[in-house]
């Protein structure tokens, strides 16, 4: 790396942008700060920007630009404010960005990450739902582009690093027979079937391992994390969905393997904090420094591993279905999560009708190929109408 990359970082506020921060200040020498985007915890991103003294900051809505300017203005700083999706779209997408990491979360992320992909940048990963929903359009602007994506989810990074370079000559030409992608099992992976429609929020989102934010924390709860990573590693890996099997890991020390046809099993293992990953791509193919404690293996132990119960997990099964009958179904899967984790988190719901109200939406509609990205959108905005309609019925 001969000079100081530009880093733009979406979703700065969050969990990923947080970690992503950390990691780019221990190395002033590698990487600076573009562009930082926040969306409710403006109070955080004003003092992310006073830290990181960023070209531009974004923000969701005028009141809130306005407020944040003047801000900035008062702590003496140059930070132009931007607004909104736009904003989000110019700052990912600007000439003198190098690399941008893509950690809004939802639906919200994919229009500013295609716009890192289709103006060639280095692309981190960690928004899985804007790859969920529109998979072969992204991968295809990618080629088109000839912009480098590299995976951020932690799996997904450690697949990518026991793979040999040249994988994208397809997996079977590099001798790969499967990927086995690791899962936590979540804080209910013992929790008796009979008391899990009364979990609370709260407990869902005390993830025995990883710290994230709500929404990704729910979603290891239901294992449709999981289910999303599996349509996320097909389209990254260019898999089929009987390629990719899921093993429950309780450690999180494992990130994922990769099956070779020699009996070959190479995995990545590291202590669970997202900045391994994060520092990975960020300096790939060199090393840095990322601050994680070296892993201890005498501390660990033991490494358990056992098959994932799809009785205990439905949302599992429903996104093997989405994956394996491709066109709009992984769109519809995602959205109608992101509307039911939304109505668990506000207590509307419980949380077996996470997987109910998303069995029941894609049950209703059919599955249609996507050929542009409108179609995606529109798939999307279907899948909340009826996720909405749903909770009119069911929800409290
Ligand atoms: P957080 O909820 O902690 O952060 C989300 C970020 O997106 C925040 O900066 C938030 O702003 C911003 N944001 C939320 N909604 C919108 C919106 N509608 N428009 C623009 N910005 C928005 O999530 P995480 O950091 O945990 O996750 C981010 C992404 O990374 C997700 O896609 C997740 O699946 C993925 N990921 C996360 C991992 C983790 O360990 N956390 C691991 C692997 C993948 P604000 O906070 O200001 O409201
Ligand atoms: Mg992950």
């Amino acid at each position: 790396m001969s000079k100081v990359q530009q880093v733009t970082v979406l979703g700065a506020t969050g969990s990923i942008g947080l970690s992503t921060l950390d990691v780019i200040a221990r190395h002033p020498e590698l990487f600076k700060v573009f562009a930082l985007s926040g969306f409710t915890r403006l109070d955080e991103l004003l003092k992310l920007c006073v830290r990181h003294q960023p070209r531009y900051a974004v923000v969701p809505t005028f009141e809130a630009a306005g407020r944040l300017q003047a801000a900035l203005i008062g702590a003496g700083l140059g930070t132009r404010v931007l607004l909104g999706e736009d904003g989000l779209c110019e700052v990912a997408a600007h000439p003198e960005v190098d690399a941008v990491m893509a950690a809004i979360v939802g639906a919200a992320g994919l229009r500013p990450t295609l716009a890192a992909v289709e103006a060639g940048k280095k692309v981190l990963l960690a928004n899985k739902e804007a790859l969920v929903m529109s998979g072969a359009l992204f991968m295809e602007a990618v080629r088109r582009s000839g912009a480098l994506l590299l995976p951020i989810d932690s799996e997904h990074n450690a697949i990518f690093q026991c793979l040999p370079g040249d994988f994208s000559r397809g997996l079977g030409a590099v001798g790969v027979r499967r990927i086995l992608l690791t899962a936590s099992g979540g804080p209910f992976r013992q929790t008796p079937l009979e008391q899990l429609q009364a979990v609370t929020p709260e407990q869902a989102c005390a993830h025995p391992v990883w710290s994230m934010g709500r929404k990704i924390s729910v979603d290891s709860a239901t294992m449709m994390n999981k289910g999303l990573e599996l349509i996320e590693a097909c389209w990254l890996f260019d898999a089929r969905p009987d390629q990719v099997e899921v093993v429950i890991h309780p450690q999180s020390v494992v990130h994922s393997l990769v099956d070779y046809v020699d009996g070959s099993v190479l995995a990545q293992l590291g202590n669970p904090d997202m900045r391994t990953p994060i520092a990975n791509a960020l300096a790939w193919p060199a090393r840095i420094d990322s601050g994680v404690e070296p892993l201890d293996l005498f501390r660990i132990g033991q490494l358990n591993f056992e098959a994932p119960d799809e009785q205990r997990f439905p949302c599992l099964r429903l996104a093997r279905q989405a994956a394996e009958a491709g066109g709009s179904a992984p769109a519809l899967l995602n959205a109608v999560n992101e509307v039911a984790v939304a109505a668990f988190l506000d207590r509307r719901i419980g949380y077996l009708d996470i997987a109910s109200m998303i069995e029941s939406v894609l049950n209703q509609e059919p599955v249609v190929p996507v050929n542009e990205l409108e179609t995606v959108f529109a798939m999307d905005a279907r899948a909340r109408t009826l996720a909405a309609h749903w909770l009119e019925r069911n929800g409290r």
